[in-house]
């Protein structure tokens, strides 16, 4: 695979202020000149950012340089891997179409999780729904049928004691109503 990264000259120094000294770790890991002085300008973005904010891929993410960054509060944890914000500004706007089209994706993608949960709010709400009239459908009839005096028939079994009612009706599961 071509890498597609800029290699510079590494006599011209420092991108940001010339100066010939420039940071061996941005240069390995980003083709980039950097002194040390400099480095402070160019923000680094952890991996799980670069993918949340910019949406890129893992796949997109191997294209471009990292270097790895122990977590000082968890030292047993695996190293983060940091990306320059700029490649990875530059790589999404390349992806999605420039900074406008990086914008519509964004929008597009949180209306679709916005989206999803609203749908999936009302599905639980008509699934409580379901039940409940489906709990007082079963009451009504328990009701209706204690008024005729037809409570001992089929598929009908008392648990005395715990005020559970286990009644099978048709084909359908066994229900449990708690009577009243
Ligand atoms: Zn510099």
């Amino acid at each position: 695979m071509e890498d597609e990264r800029v290699s510079y000259d590494t006599r011209s120094g420092c991108m940001h202020c010339g100066s010939l000294t420039f940071s061996n770790e941005y240069y390995n890991a980003f083709k980039v000149l950097i002194c040390n002085s400099c480095k402070g300008q160019d923000d680094l973005i952890s991996k799980g950012n670069a993918k949340s904010l910019y949406l890129l891929t893992d796949t997109d993410l191997k294209k471009l340089g990292s270097i790895a960054k122990s977590n000082p509060q968890k030292k047993n944890w695996s190293p983060m891997r940091l990306f320059l914000l700029s490649q990875v500004e530059d790589a999404a706007h390349k992806k999605h179409g420039g900074p406008e089209g990086l914008e519509e994706q964004r929008r597009t993608q949180l209306g679709a999780k916005v989206e999803k949960r609203v749908a999936k709010r009302k599905e639980d709400s008509q699934k409580e729904e379901r039940a409940a009239e489906r709990v007082k459908q079963i009451k009504e009839r328990i009701e209706q049928e204690s008024k005729k005096g037809k409570l001992s028939g089929e598929g009908e079994v008392y648990s005395s004691g715990s005020g559970v009612h286990e009644k099978a009706f048709g084909d359908g599961p066994a229900v449990e109503v708690e009577l009243i």
